[in-house]
């Protein structure tokens, strides 16, 4: 099962509330949000215990040959050794390089793309067995099989009780953040894509949250205010982005750039996906940029140099709330 590659976040969070006179700050590698009480104030902080585990995975992809294989084997197979485990995350977060739809017509603007994945609506169990949480959907394969088939893959989505995010109606229906909730914490996710620029919803046109990887203000304007939007209702807020070229080892400074600003703007994980390549991790500000996540279920060829079968790179975080406030905490995890 060399296609199986995880990204584990385990971030500690609301289990119990306990009250900690006299906090002399935040536990070494954490670094509370702005906004959180001076160490030195010795507020009454509260800390919280316990574990809220999330699971981030790059890109899934169900159709073709893993459809087939879904049919043959069974929805659980395609997870192979790793199903217990992934159903052990008290969240477990996709992005959805596919679409779930019984729609065959593919979409195209005169030219044809190179690629369409499709699988059929049933697959969702696989989703479900797995305990898939959430999908990504801004990415360049929601609209395979045209505005219908997206909008089916929404329905079969939600009809399965999954959230999702990126992709809807218009455009202020492809930003809405999902919300997730496990033992107490509110964890927000946004979603966006910065390619196909031709799939971007409109203010009346369905499609996927678009966002050029720009930091200009007139660009990054729409991205705070879905940031913002996010944090208003979560504790905890992951952003999502299928980004940049397949096959590229590593991000180049504009995305670096670009990725900063958005842990600037209020988000705790930065997760990146679309080169098919897990890239390199950073810390800024003490919030973890995973630059890109790589492929976690495919039947795509494997290119014997860039070694997309590898992408297995994990870590596990702890989170200290402070007043409301989360902090993050990644400690090394082999897996
Ligand atoms: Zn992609």
């Amino acid at each position: 099962m060399g296609w199986l590659r995880a990204w584990v976040v385990r971030i500690g969070a609301a289990l119990a509330a306990t009250a900690v006179a006299g906090c002399g700050g935040a536990p070494e590698g954490v670094v509370p949000r702005a906004g959180a009480p001076e160490a030195d104030a010795q507020p009454e902080t509260t800390v919280r215990t316990g574990a809220v585990s999330i699971a981030l995975a790059g890109d899934v992809m169900l159709g073709r040959l893993v459809n087939d294989l879904i049919y043959e084997a069974g929805p659980a197979y395609v997870w192979g050794e790793m199903l217990e485990s992934l159903r052990a995350y008290d969240l477990f977060l996709v992005n959805l390089e596919f679409a779930l739809t019984s729609h065959t017509e593919p979409w195209h603007d005169g030219a044809f793309k190179a690629f369409y994945f499709r699988a059929d609506p049933s697959a969702v169990e696989s989703l479900q067995e797995a305990g898939v949480d959430f999908a990504s959907l801004a990415n360049n394969h929601a609209l395979d099989f045209q505005v219908a088939g997206m909008l089916e893959t929404l329905r079969v989505l939600e009809g399965a009780g999954i959230a999702h995010a990126g992709a809807g109606e218009n455009a202020a229906a492809a930003r809405v953040p999902a919300v997730l909730r496990a033992k107490g914490l509110r964890v927000g996710v946004v979603s966006w894509a910065d390619y196909p620029v031709e799939w971007a919803a409109g203010e009346d046109s369905p499609g996927i949250n678009f966002t050029p990887v720009s930091v200009e203000a007139e660009d990054f304007a729409a991205v705070e205010r879905a940031i913002r939007a996010a944090r208003e209702q979560a504790d905890f807020v992951v952003f999502s982005i299928h980004w940049g070229p397949n096959w590229r080892v590593r991000p180049p400074e504009g995305f670096r750039r670009f990725a900063r600003a958005v842990i600037d703007a209020g988000v705790d994980v930065f997760w990146g996906h679309s080169a098919h390549i897990v890239q390199g991790v950073e810390f800024y500000s003490g919030r973890p940029i995973l630059y890109d996540t790589g492929d976690f279920v495919d039947d795509y060829a494997v290119d014997p140099e860039k070694r997309n079968d590898l992408s297995a790179l994990c870590g596990e975080m702890g989170t200290e709330v402070v007043e409301g406030e989360a902090g993050v905490l990644l400690r090394p995890a082999g897996r």
